[in-house]
Formats: C-alpha cells, sequence, structure tokens
C-alpha cells in the first residue's frame, strides 16, 4: 500500500520534477497562453514542501487539504483552482486512512479528476489537462482489472493482485498513458483556457496543463518503482 509518508515522498518528488521542467512548461504556456504555468507549478509545489516541512497530518484527508488549499491559495491562473480541487477531492474520501491499496487510490484520484472536470467544466478532448487525466485513470483501472482476472488461474492471483506490485503495474500504466495523453493534446483545438482564444491557432501545440498532469504520474511512479 501506498503510506501517508510515501504520498508526502510522492509530492516532494513531483515538486522537484516539476522545477526541473518550469522552463520547458513556460515556454508550452508561451506557445498557447502566457507563459507562466512551469512558474506557476513551481511555487504551488514549493509551497507544499514547505507545508509538508511545518505539519503533520493525521490521515490521507488532512494531508490532501492542505496540499489543495496550499495550491489554490499560491498558484494564480486556472491550475491553482484546477490542481487545488483534485488534491481536495482525492482527500474527501480518505478521511481517517493512513494508506491507500489500489483500489482506494483509483477511487481517489478518480474523485480528484471529476472535481477538475466539474470546476473546469471541461471534457475529454479539449485540450486541457483532463486529456492526460483521464486516459491516464483508464489504463490504470484496465490494468487493474487485468491482474484482479488473470487470462489463467496458474498464472495465480495473490502475489500479484494484492499489494505494492499491482499498485506499482497500475501506476505505471497509468504513467505511460498519462504521457501518451498529453502528446495527443497536440493536433487538438483548444476549446477551454485561455489557449481557446487563438481557436484553430492553438492546434499543433501540447497542452502545458496536460504536461504537469503527466510530470505528476511520473514522479508517483518514481515512488512505487
Ligand atoms: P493560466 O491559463 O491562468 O495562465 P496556467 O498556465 O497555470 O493558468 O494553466 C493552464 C492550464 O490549465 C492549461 O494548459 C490547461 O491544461 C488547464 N486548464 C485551463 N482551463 C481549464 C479548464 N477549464 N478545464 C481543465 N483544464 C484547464
Ligand atoms: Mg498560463
Ligand atoms: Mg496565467
Amino acid at each position: 500500500n501506498l503510506t501517508l509518508a510515501e504520498l508526502g515522498t510522492w509530492l516532494r518528488r513531483a515538486s522537484t520534477l516539476l522545477a526541473e521542467a518550469s522552463g520547458h512548461l513556460n515556454e508550452l504556456d508561451a506557445a498557447i497562453g502566457d507563459a507562466d504555468h512551469g512558474s506557476n507549478m513551481r511555487r504551488g509545489f514549493a509551497a507544499v514542501e514547505a507545508a509538508l516541512d511545518a505539519g503533520e497530518f493525521p490521515d490521507v484527508a488532512a494531508l490532501m487539504k492542505k496540499v489543495g488549499m496550499t495550491l489554490v491559495s499560491s498558484v494564480g491562473g486556472a491550475s491553482g483552482p484546477l490542481y487545488g480541487t483534485f488534491f481536495l477531492r482525492l482527500g474527501t474520501s480518505q478521511a481517517g486512512e493512513t494508506e491507500l491499496g489500489a483500489d482506494a487510490l483509483l477511487a481517489a484520484l478518480e474523485a480528484g479528476v471529476e472535481g477538475i472536470a466539474q470546476r473546469g467544466r471541461a471534457v475529454a478532448g479539449e485540450k486541457t489537462m483532463l486529456d492526460a487525466w483521464l486516459p491516464a485513470l483508464e489504463a490504470y483501472r484496465e490494468e487493474l482489472d487485468d491482474l484482479e482476472s488473470p487470462a489463467s488461474p496458474a498464472e495465480g492471483t495473490d502475489a500479484l493482485v494484492t499489494g505494492r506490485r499491482a499498485l506499482a503495474a497500475a501506476v505505471d500504466a497509468g504513467a505511460r498513458a498519462a504521457a501518451e495523453g498529453r502528446d495527443a493534446t497536440e493536433p487538438l483545438q483548444a476549446s477551454k483556457g485561455r489557449a481557446s482564444y487563438l481557436g484553430e491557432r492553438s492546434i499543433g501545440h501540447i497542452d502545458p496543463g496536460a504536461a504537469s498532469t503527466a510530470i505528476l504520474w511520473q514522479a508517483l511512479r518514481e515512488v512505487l518503482a
């Protein structure tokens, strides 16, 4: 299972990767937005790290509430409320929990992504971060289904299905699909957010929010590897 401490490790690793990628994320945003997505994410996750340093969190809900509120208050721009809502919702179903198994993590991520969709009033194919989140969740779900119903009984259930390996395999599948989803935003025309103001001229560029979402997945994959 993914422990509370490992959730903290995930957020810190995400902060490092986002800081490293902030120039690139700003460049992506320069093409179809206002060139600040990397700076926004870097600032937001630096604040999250400071909050992790400062506080003790009794359960997943408390940790994620803090993360969400920190992002909302430290990130200007569309991505602050969107990622903030994601983390707030991720935690709400997990009150009292101090670790997440593969199924619980899926449920938590689904709740978070539903929060993004509601808050942004966006659906798949609008060239937003959802175009990385949605295929990632689908791939995670499929990987878990495959593990829970192996093609032949000989493949065994216990060792693979439960615990760490299932979690790592599902997250790995999710991370891969998030990166593919990010790349697949390139030919799309944006119909939400700043990029939508460009109309057809938004075509031919990767969405910066989809790129930061792929980074969050990569960080989680590294924690479980
Ligand atoms: P801003 O556009 O306010 O400068 P950022 O640059 O930090 O904010 O974030 C831009 C990203 O936010 C976009 O690349 C996109 O992925 C995401 N985004 C913007 N609007 C929406 C929306 N309505 N729904 C989902 N995601 C959105
Ligand atoms: Mg921007
Ligand atoms: Mg901005």
